[in-house]
């Protein structure tokens, strides 16, 4: 199975080229049909298993098939929000993104605590498509209404164990409750203890179970 009859659209097929892989990794091979079907995830995978394209790159053909909405400003609304345990994590992620979605006419930011918080409102409007984001700095710009969250139509929570281990179950929650209610949703997660197989309850509806 390559990429290409995997069915990812040009733009995506040509920046993977660029990259140099030339076969999907077996968590893509399963992870990539899955998510452009537009269905709820659960996937079990470590880093270093080509996890990160396994939903980015499906995740940039489903936002290229259908054009954003503008908001009143004429500028695109976050329509794709990764959660990251960490800094390191969510710049690593968004990186993925801007390779990957080269050739996608789609606009990317990452955000994190412990910068100052104006250049981050600066960027947010100028329009974000897709925003890798930790829970903290998240909710503080959401607090602050600088951030609206209403057009998130894909929703992934990368390293979700992570995230429980360092104590953002409560971030987490208040995160699901300020975005839209009808989504997909993506949950990532090296381990299945008791509290993930809990969380992916709560925000999966009848997900694909792949585990690598
Ligand atoms: P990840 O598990 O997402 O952190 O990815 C691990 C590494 O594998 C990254 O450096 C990717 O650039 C690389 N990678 C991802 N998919 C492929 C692939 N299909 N072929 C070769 N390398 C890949």
């Amino acid at each position: 199975m390559s990429f290409k009859e995997l069915g990812l659209a040009e733009p995506l097929l040509q920046a993977i080229v660029d990259a140099g892989y030339e076969t999907p990794t077996p968590i893509q091979k399963q992870a990539i049909p899955a998510v452009m079907l537009g269905g709820d995830l659960l996937a079990g995978a470590q880093t270093g298993t080509g996890k990160t394209a396994g939903f980015v790159l499906p995740m940039l053909h489903r936002l290229m098939a259908r054009p954003a909405v503008k908001d009143a400003r004429g500028k695109s609304p976050v329509r794709a929000l990764i959660l990251t345990p960490t800094r390191e994590l969510a710049a690593q992620v968004e990186e993925s993104v801007r390779i990957y979605g080269k050739h996608a006419k789609l606009s990317s930011m990452v955000m994190f605590g412990g910068v100052g918080m104006q250049p981050q409102i600066d960027r947010l409007k100028r329009g974000v498509d897709i925003l890798v984001a930790t829970p903290g700095r998240l909710l503080d710009h959401h607090q602050q209404r600088t951030l609206d969250l209403s057009h998130v139509e894909i929703f992934v929570l990368d390293e979700a164990d992570r995230m429980l281990d360092m104590g953002f179950i409560h971030d987490i929650k208040k995160v699901l409750a300020i975005v839209p209610k009808q989504k997909q949703s993506l949950l990532f997660s090296a381990t299945f203890s008791d509290e993930i197989k809990t969380l992916a309850d709560r925000l999966l509806n009848s997900p694909q179970v792949i585990e690598v």
